[in-house]
């Protein structure tokens, strides 16, 4: 990480904050809760995470794309890289999500390829920011336009459609 010259801080503070998700987190993390956690901002955030996808030598993160039904919430639809623009079905409740509303209800998570360090003994001086700080929402692929703003890091998250 340190190669993709991103200051020495986040990228102490993003190990430090793989190292402490919980297990059952690591399959589906949130962007948007380290930005929160840590106090990073979003654009900076998004090519941290950017950067540990699509470096080969960093090769930490895989994207995950998960359509949820709008009306259940069931899963109905997961993939690694790309997303049907076709209908989809919801298989619990029969709720056909029309192509146009895929964007609103598809969540972006990044799944930990690889075990994190313990940290915490490397980086004594460095603390979480309160810890206090509740759940962040989860990243949809809607909120893209916010985000990119010309930043090609960020724009190749989002080339799922
Ligand atoms: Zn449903």
């Amino acid at each position: 990480m340190k190669k993709a010259r991103f200051p020495i801080q986040s990228v102490k503070l993003f190990d430090w904050w793989l190292g402490t998700r919980r297990q059952n987190t690591l399959s589906s993390l949130n962007p948007l809760q380290f930005s929160l956690d840590c106090e990073i901002d979003v654009q900076h955030t998004l090519k941290l995470f950017s950067h540990a996808v699509f470096d080969p030598e960093i090769a930490l993160l895989r994207r995950k794309y998960t359509v949820f039904c709008p009306r259940c919430t069931h899963k109905v639809f997961k993939s690694n890289d790309i997303i049907e623009n076709n209908e989809l079905h919801c298989d619990n409740c029969g709720t056909v999500i029309k192509p146009h509303l895929i964007q609103d209800f598809t969540e972006l998570t990044f799944e930990l390829l690889k075990v994190a360090q313990p940290l915490e003994s490397n980086y004594p001086n460095l603390h979480p920011l309160g810890g206090a700080q509740g759940n962040a929402q989860s990243l949809r692929i809607s909120d893209m336009n916010r985000y990119i703003n010309n930043d090609d890091d960020i724009r190749r998250l989002y080339d799922c459609l």
